[in-house]
């Protein structure tokens, strides 16, 4: 089922009566080449791509809830392409390039909003440290563009510029990040892969993965036993619990983030703007609701919720950049589970088992990634060899230390990054 204006207008004076699922439901088979453990963006944009790029269709995701229901239907939806350090960098660009097309290559409105993202600085030294940010990035070949502190006030002109404690010195623009529609995404991946013959299993939770001389053989689930010569773990903050299954110990913690959005508002802000020193950051969704989040909660966690100390601490800084979001209405709050590594950046790997492969520690910044990732991923799966892009997301980084990539440099502290 394809997506055209003519189709829409065909549709609307016929009584939208032509319209179907957009995926199938299908029975699990007993047996798949390859099966993806987790529906969330990272598995269905893998699920996708083995298809398109690699011809593999024997293809089986199977999500325990239903598709789309984890973090990515729960994140804030910024997407950007601004780091610093190699390797993330020549990933986050590709992701990009990869969103930039994601419309036309899935025929599925994902919203993008190419409306770009402002980090903010409120001192000396760090705007020197933007500057080297912006710098590298250029390099890689994205874009990066050094604001003043006028053209900051001009820009977002309802922001406390004059702070006693943290003034606002300037900030770090890049005009291709943005948001894009979350579901929108995971749909429209599960439609392309689902149309390319992908099978697509909901209320499937694995509960154990099968091993045999050194070599993953299937997964055994809540509706029976499943046969695969390879398997990929993409379950974001349930990756430690799933890894677990095939004996394997990962260097992830698992900790809540919350979000919040407040009732809908007339435009007021045509960016996404992170605030670092209150560790903030906000936008506005296309319905008019300012949209915003910040740190953490400190403590591991499974719980898909948050507590009160981590929404206070958000309020506070939300005031503190924006005094006047104390008149918007809080509309909902919600959390999701955040697989931290020690370094802030994530794995895409070999697990150490034959034919069981890894793609976890996205932290709380994997949305941006799920286009980059289901690509690379689906590349290692396929052909057992890194994508270069993503080639120095290694396991074994955690175990020699080298190549780790601590990119806010916040050390090996799990919930710092
Ligand atoms: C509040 C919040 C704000 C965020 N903001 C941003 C942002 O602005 N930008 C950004 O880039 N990132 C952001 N993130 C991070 C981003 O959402 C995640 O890193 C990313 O979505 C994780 O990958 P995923 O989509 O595959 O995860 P998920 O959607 O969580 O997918 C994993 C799936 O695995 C399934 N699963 C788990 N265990 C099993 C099992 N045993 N058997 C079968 N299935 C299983 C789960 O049900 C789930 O559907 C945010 C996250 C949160 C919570």
């Amino acid at each position: 089922m394809g997506f055209s204006a003519f189709r829409i207008l065909k549709e609307g004076l016929t009584g939208n009566t032509g319209w179907r699922p957009h995926w199938r439901d299908p029975e699990p088979r007993a047996d798949y080449d390859i099966v993806i453990i987790g529906g969330g963006g990272h598995g269905l944009a893998t699920a996708f791509y083995l298809a398109k790029e690699h011809g593999l269709t024997n293809v089986a995701v199977l999500e325990k809830g239903y598709l789309g229901g984890g973090n990515v239907g729960r994140n804030t939806t910024i997407v950007r392409a601004n780091y610093c350090l190699p390797g993330n960098s020549q990933f986050y660009s590709h992701s990009l390039k990869l969103w930039e097309g994601m419309e036309q290559e899935l025929n599925f409105n994902t919203m993008m909003s190419q409306r770009g993202v402002i980090n903010l600085f409120h001192s000396d030294g760090q705007r020197d440290h933007a500057a080297r940010r912006g710098n590298a990035m250029a390099i890689q070949g994205d874009d990066a563009i050094l604001l003043d502190r006028t053209q900051i006030r001009e820009r977002l002109p309802f922001l406390d510029h004059d702070n006693g404690r943290f003034p606002i010195y300037g900030g770090l623009y890049h005009p291709r990040g943005g948001t894009a529609r979350h579901d929108a995404v995971a749909w429209g991946y599960a439609r392309a892969a689902d149309s390319r013959g992908v099978d697509l299993i909901q209320n499937c939770e694995v509960t154990g993965i099968d091993i045999e001389n050194g070599r993953v053989t299937g997964v055994q689930t809540t509706r029976g036993a499943i046969r695969a010569r390879k398997v990929g773990i993409v379950v974001a903050g349930r990756s430690s619990q799933v890894a677990a299954m095939a004996g394997m110990r990962l260097p992830i913690e698992s900790h809540v983030l919350q979000a919040f959005v407040t009732e809908g508002l007339k435009p007021c802000l045509d960016h996404v703007v992170t605030f670092g020193m209150g560790h903030f950051y906000i936008s506005q969704s296309d319905k008019g609701g300012l949209v915003f989040g910040g740190d953490l909660d400190f403590y591991a966690s499974y719980a898909a919720r948050g507590n009160l100390p981590g929404a206070e601490h958000v309020m506070e800084a939300a005031c503190t950049l924006m005094p006047s979001i104390t008149k918007a209405r809080v509309l909902r709050s919600w959390g999701g589970i955040m697989d931290m590594t020690p370094d802030g950046s994530p794995i895409i790997d070999h697990s150490g088992i034959e034919g069981l492969y890894l793609n976890c520690g996205w932290c709380y910044g994997g949305f941006k990634a799920v286009p980059g990732s289901g690509f690379s991923f689906a590349h290692l799966i396929a052909t057992d060899s890194h994508h270069a892009p993503a080639a120095r997301f290694r396991l074994d980084r955690f175990t020699t230390g080298r190549g780790l990539m601590d990119e806010e440099g916040t050390g090996a502290q799990h919930n710092l990054h």
